[in-house]
C-alpha cells in the first residue's frame, strides 16, 4: 500500500450473515425453508460470484463473518482469506452487544474469534457489530481482546478514535445511505415490505455519495450483505460502481483495516 497516493480510501465490506441473525432473533425461523434458503444464498451462491468479481477488479475487502458461519462454511472462510482479504468479527450468532450482559457479550467475543482463529490461524483485529449497535462494555472488551477498530459507528466520513476511559479505538464509520440492506432488504414473513429499489437508482445514490465523500476528501466504506448485493442485476451494478470510482485518480480500494493503519500512522505522523 502507497500510502502517498491515496486521496480517496474505498472499503467494500461484506457481512456475511446468511442465516445467523434470524435465528438468534427468533429460533422459529428454522422451521421456514423458504426464508433460511434466502439467506443461505448469500455464503453458497452469491459468495464465489462476489470474490471472482473482487479477484477481476483487483480489490481486497474485509468480511465480517459471524463464528456460526465460520463453523458451517470453513471453506468459504478459507478462500476468502487465502484470497488475502481481511476477515472480521461479526459476532457469533449476530447478537446485537446491547441485548446481551456484560459477561454474555465476552463469552459472544471468545468464541467468535476460535470459530476464525480454527480456521485461518489469525485473530480477527476488526469487529463489526452486529445491527451496528454497540454496549456500554464493547469498547473496553474489545482494546482487552485485541481489536484494533471497530466498524458500528456514524459519527463522521472518515476514520475517527474512539475511547472508554483509557482504552481507545479507531472507528471505521458507517451508515445506512451506504449499506445495501435499506434499499433491497424485503421480506415479508418479518413484515418487512419495502419496495424494492430499482438498482440503477441506487447506483446513481452511490455514486453521488462517492463524489461527495471525494471531495471532501472522506473515506468511502460500503457495507453489502452477500444475500442482498449477491443477487445478479444487483452485482451488475457493484460492478458499474467499481468502474466508476477507477475513474477518479487518487481514490484506492483497500481493507477497513488498512484503513484504520493508514489513519493511525497518519496521526502519529503529524
Ligand atoms: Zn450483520
Amino acid at each position: 500500500m502507497n500510502s502517498k497516493n491515496i486521496k480517496c480510501p474505498v472499503v467494500l465490506s461484506f457481512d456475511i450473515d446468511g442465516t445467523s441473525g434470524l435465528i438468534n432473533m427468533d429460533p422459529r425461523t428454522k422451521n421456514f425453508p423458504s426464508l433460511m434458503s434466502m439467506r443461505e444464498y448469500g455464503p453458497n451462491i452469491a459468495m464465489p460470484r462476489i470474490l471472482k468479481i473482487l479477484k477481476k477488479h483487483d480489490i481486497k475487502s474485509s468480511f465480517y463473518i459471524p463464528g456460526f458461519i465460520a463453523d458451517t462454511h470453513p471453506e468459504l472462510v478459507k478462500n476468502i482469506f487465502y484470497e488475502g482479504h481481511e476477515i472480521g468479527h461479526h459476532g457469533y450468532m449476530h447478537e446485537p452487544p446491547a441485548t446481551l450482559t456484560k459477561q454474555e457479550e465476552i463469552d459472544v467475543i471468545d468464541k467468535g474469534i476460535e470459530s476464525i482463529e480454527r480456521i485461518t490461524s489469525q485473530i480477527p483485529l476488526g469487529y463489526r457489530s452486529p445491527s451496528w449497535e454497540l454496549s456500554k462494555y464493547s469498547i473496553d472488551i474489545l482494546v482487552n481482546k485485541g481489536f484494533v477498530y471497530d466498524s458500528s459507528l456514524m459519527g463522521d466520513d472518515r476514520p475517527y478514535y474512539i475511547q472508554s476511559g483509557k482504552n481507545k479505538l479507531i472507528e471505521i464509520p458507517i451508515h445506512w445511505e451506504l449499506d445495501d440492506h435499506p434499499y433491497f432488504n424485503h421480506t415479508p414473513y418479518l413484515n418487512q415490505r419495502n419496495v424494492i429499489s430499482n438498482p440503477m437508482s441506487v447506483l446513481e445514490s452511490w455514486q453521488l455519495a462517492f463524489e461527495g465523500i471525494f471531495e471532501y476528501q472522506g473515506s468511502f466504506i460500503l457495507t453489502l450483505h452477500p444475500w442482498i448485493i449477491g443477487r445478479p442485476g444487483r452485482l451488475k451494478m457493484l460492478e458499474k460502481l467499481i468502474l466508476y470510482i477507477k475513474k477518479f485518480d487518487g481514490a484506492e480500494f483497500i481493507t477497513a483495516l488498512n484503513l484504520a493503519k493508514l489513519f493511525d500512522s497518519q496521526i502519529v505522523s503529524n
